[in-house]
């Protein structure tokens, strides 16, 4: 299949709690054409969380066996021992069969590829309102631990620096709001 073909990339990328998950499922429901590039992962499986859907879950040693693989278009160690990668296995079947990949990354790894891939990747960088809100967020969403909680506010505040960096920064404050943007910055992305 020619390049003219193949499908373009749409990073999504936040402080964890900023909504991207949520705008992710949305916009993937909301339009055709779309694939969502899973992930692998060396964390645990939160409830209701599917592996091959959600991520590819696998051990911290698993992973590094990919990586020395050179399996990976990028990976980073968000957290202690918690692993994440993009596998080019999964980017390049989706772009392959003409489809529009859609990434939920973190701030590096999506600045990473938007790096590899130029003007066929939107980079979107999801903002939430306040980092107070952020907390409140996380609080609310109940998977994680006071720690871990603690943890992800303290790397937001360093993410949130990298923004300026993105082609585009949506606002999370209002849910539906954000969703329209989203769908329409998207759109004229593809429509380009
Ligand atoms: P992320 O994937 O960036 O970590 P999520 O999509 O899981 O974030 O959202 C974190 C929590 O905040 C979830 O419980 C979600 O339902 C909630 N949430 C997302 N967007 C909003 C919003 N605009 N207003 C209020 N709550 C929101
Ligand atoms: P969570 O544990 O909340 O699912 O994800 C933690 C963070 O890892 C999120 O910011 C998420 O976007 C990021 N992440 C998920 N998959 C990847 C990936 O393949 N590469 C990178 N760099 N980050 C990822």
């Amino acid at each position: 299949m020619s390049t003219a073909n193949k499908g373009k990339l749409i990073i999504f990328s936040a402080p964890s709690g900023a909504g991207k998950t949520t705008l992710v499922k949305y916009i993937m429901s909301a339009m055709d054409d779309l694939a969502f590039s899973v992930s692998a992962a060396s964390r645990k499986k939160r409830p209701g969380e599917t592996d091959g859907k959600d991520y590819y879950f696998m051990t911290v040693d698993e992973f590094k066996q990919k990586i020395r693989n050179g399996e990976f278009i990028e990976w980073e160690e968000v957290y202690k021992d918690h692993f994440y990668g993009t596998l080019r296995s999964e980017v390049e079947r989706i772009r392959n069969s003409g489809k529009h990949v859609v990434f939920d990354v973190d701030v590096k790894g999506g600045l990473n590829i938007k790096k590899i891939y130029g003007d066929d990747a939107l980079a979107i960088f999801i903002k939430p309102p306040s980092i107070e809100t952020l907390k409140q967020r996380l609080i609310q969403r109940g998977t994680d631990d006071r720690k871990e909680i603690e943890t992800r506010i303290a790397k937001a505040e360093r993410e949130l620096s990298y923004a300026g960096q993105f082609d585009v920064i949506i606002v999370n404050d209002d849910l539906e709001k954000a969703k329209r943007e989203a769908y329409k910055v998207v759109k004229d992305f593809l429509n380009k």
